[in-house]
């Protein structure tokens, strides 16, 4: 197996995770969710290329190899597994359980305790697959039709600050949302019961598990 440097993983598992919601991973999106410079996440992905973990077009950004995203999504379920580990027994909280699991899959190597603890049960606390494979059934807000209705079963973004603005208007997993309108720019919905209008980028990283009308 590969030794991956901590921002050669940091930046592999960034982009599996950027490709569960986009076609392709791109260098800026990637430096924003890990705080790194540009030009260092330039660096690391072409060290990535190098190992031919991912492809990269300086233009458009990268996407995985089949190893890269076998590699990849070993460390997305090492880390996912963490969090709920410290959501469920240790009772820490959403926003910091990101950056605590952030900083534990790179030194924890042995996590099958924690994986034979939690048989059966299949998401992180932001309801990402801990199976990072699994094919889920649930929809992106911003692809939704106008009219639908569901709940909200999944955050795929995880960074602080857009779990801190989702918790202060109370919306998260287990709410009932209503699509009322989307625009290019905005998306006009209803969450139990009080309306909002988000920016239509939100809907790219809030998921529905749409009810049918019956
Ligand atoms: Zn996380
Ligand atoms: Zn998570």
């Amino acid at each position: 197996m590969l030794k991956l440097t901590r921002s050669q993983s940091d930046v592999l598992a960034c982009i599996f995770r950027l490709l569960e919601d986009n076609d392709i991973a791109r260098t800026t999106e990637i430096a924003r969710r890990l705080g790194l410079s540009k030009s260092r996440v330039v660096q690391v992905l072409k060290e990535l290329a190098s190992m031919n973990l991912i492809v990269y077009n300086k233009y458009r950004g990268a996407k995985l190899t089949k190893l890269g995203e076998k590699i990849a999504a070993e460390i997305v379920r090492k880390h996912r597994l963490i969090e709920k580990f410290l959501v469920d027994k240790l009772g820490v909280d959403v926003i910091k359980a990101h950056q605590i699991a952030h900083e534990l899959e790179h030194s924890l190597d042995d996590i099958s305790i924690l994986l034979k603890s939690y048989k059966g049960d299949n998401r992180c606390p932001h309801g990402n697959p801990i199976n990072p494979e699994e094919k889920l059934l649930d929809k992106r807000l911003d692809e939704l039709e106008e009219g639908s209705c569901g709940i909200i079963s999944r955050i795929s973004n995880e960074s602080k600050t857009f779990l801190q603005t989702l918790l202060e208007h109370s919306i998260w997993i287990g709410k009932e949302i209503k699509l009322v309108m989307k625009t290019p720019k905005a998306l006009f919905v209803i969450i139990n019961g009080h309306d909002f209008v988000l920016p239509r980028e939100f809907g790219k990283y809030i998921y529905v598990k749409v009810r049918n009308n019956d």
